[in-house]
């Protein structure tokens, strides 16, 4: 079982912020800003690029759910990351989405 699996599982603790039937959000271990939120499908996908008709109601249930959990953290701005394999730097491979805010974080990268 994948990492995340077991967080979802409750084998491995987390500081969970949001949580229902098909999704479940929690505090990165390592963040890398005030607020650093990680938000997982309850089911295993392992990356952006095995998203499809059969699962991808688990992936709108994430992006319904962002300005909700991103509000409960105190913030109405911020930035959603997904990283897609290695180049990317996915070390987790079940798709997760970074919501990183709390800090101003000019234009950068992106
Ligand atoms: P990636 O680099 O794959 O996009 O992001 C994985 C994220 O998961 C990293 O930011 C890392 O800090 C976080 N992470 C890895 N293991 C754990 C863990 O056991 N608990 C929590 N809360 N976060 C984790
Ligand atoms: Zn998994």
């Amino acid at each position: 079982m994948c990492i995340f699996c077991e967080i979802i599982e409750g084998n491995i603790p987390s500081t969970k912020v949001y949580e229902d039937d098909k999704i479940l959000a929690f505090k990165d271990i390592n963040p890398v800003a005030p607020v650093h939120i990680v938000v997982v499908p309850k089911i295993h996908i392992e990356g952006a690029n095995d998203v499809s008709a059969d699962n991808s109601s688990y992936i709108a249930s994430i992006f319904e759910k962002i300005p909700e959990i991103a509000k409960s953290q105190g913030i109405d701005s911020y930035r959603i990351i997904n990283n897609c394999g290695e180049d990317a730097g996915q070390t987790v491979k079940h798709i997760h989405f970074h919501i990183i805010g709390g800090v101003n974080m000019g234009e950068k990268l992106l």
